[in-house]
């Protein structure tokens, strides 16, 4: 855990994490008789949350025999529903999403209350491959979607998401975009981002098609650009710049977009599989490359992590995103011994799995799936 410095802005937020929260009770206010109601008569459970574990925050949700019951807080807060009560403290229900069946009307609604959980970043372990998730109170971000048998969709929908704002295709390579024809045919997509360079694969073709029988916003990611993501958070995108330049090697991988993502205080770099001569690119056309976590370029590969874009990025933390045993010897020692010289904690989700960090009002932890 680092302390960080006070920020602010919160808002409502649909996607559901727990961490350092104040566990509250919520119980249906109405009694015994007020919960027997007639046949597809609705009612409205009002809730409260005791002010010594989450302090005042109300709200009120709909129950209507047989059928569902929705809860929202007011705006403004962030909390998790765990599960349904009965009366003997069984767990009825463990549905984690704000619409809840209600089986019989003697229930206690368990919630946890986080105000100051911001911002959320997922490394998803998606093998060899990336995808990475980033939810604010008001914007989700997708970078990437792993591989077509990467299920990125499901793990969506596991988070509470039901539209995304910005896409961004780093390139279009399948352990990258594979993913993301799943979930253009299921989510809501604000607009996509990519480098806009072509690639003669079925998976490139069913990616492209995707985006148009959708009828999703397109566009050409280059240097310079930027997207809000709500309060105090946005990216930029720093790389390829505008003419791509014409990589000799690897030039997919070289042309990936490169993003910064600010989340209040906390830095984000977000590098695709761009080579050294992408990453020379940067270094000689950014001025400030710094950032606090890293997803490092390439899977670890020795092709990227020079010295030199190292030390400009000087980040705290460092991700490796790539399979286990994968067939490339992903991360190679010299990535790995670059990493240690700068003196970056290193994650891969190789070991780890799912590499998960919770960015709160003045400091942030990392929660991996695998110890
Ligand atoms: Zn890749």
């Amino acid at each position: 855990m680092r302390i960080l410095k006070q920020s602010k802005g919160i808002g409502l937020f649909s996607v559901l994490y727990l961490c350092c929260v104040l566990l509250a009770t919520i119980s249906c206010s109405t009694d015994e008789n007020e919960l027997k109601p007639e046949p597809e008569q609705k009612y409205t459970l009002t809730l409260s949350i005791n002010p010594e574990n989450g302090g005042e925050v109300s709200g009120e949700g709909e129950y209507l025999e047989g059928k569902e019951v929705s809860v929202m807080a007011s705006p403004g807060e962030y909390y998790k529903f765990i599960n349904w009560l009965d009366e003997e403290s069984n767990i009825v229900s463990e549905d984690s999403s704000f619409t809840f069946t209600m089986p019989d009307h003697n229930v206690t609604l368990t919630a946890e209350l986080d105000k100051s959980l911001k911002y959320k970043i997922h490394f998803i372990d998606v093998g060899q491959g990336d995808a990475i998730l980033i939810t604010t109170h008001e914007k989700v971000l997708l970078v990437d979607g792993g591989w077509r048998t990467s299920n990125v969709a499901g793990y969506l929908s596991q988070q509470g998401i039901d539209e995304i704002d910005y896409v961004i295709a780093t390139h279009p390579h399948a352990d990258h975009i594979g993913g993301l024809i799943e979930v253009f045919n299921t989510y809501t997509i604000g607009e996509v981002i990519d480098p806009g360079v072509n690639h003669t694969t079925i998976n490139y073709n069913d990616y492209l098609t995707a985006i148009d029988e959708n009828d999703i916003p397109y566009t050409e990611g280059k240097k310079g650009m930027q997207r809000d993501l709500g309060k105090d958070a946005y990216f930029e995108i720093l790389h390829p710049p505008d003419p791509i330049p014409n990589y000799s090697n690897s030039y997919l991988n070289n042309v990936s977009v490169v993003a910064r993502v600010t989340l209040g205080e906390i830095t984000v770099m977000l590098t695709g599989d761009i080579e050294k001569e992408g990453e020379a690119d940067l270094v000689a056309a950014t001025e400030n490359l710094s950032a606090h976590i890293l997803k490092v370029a390439h899977h670890g590969s020795h092709s990227s992590s020079t010295m030199e874009f190292l030390e400009a990025v000087e980040p705290e933390i460092s991700i490796i995103m790539c399979g286990q045993n994968n067939q490339y010897g992903h991360p190679h020692q010299q990535t790995l011994d670059n990493l240690n010289d700068i003196g970056t904690e290193i994650y891969r989700t190789d070991i780890h799995g799912h590499i998960i960090i919770n960015i709160f009002e003045n400091e942030y932890e990392v929660i991996t799936q695998n110890n």
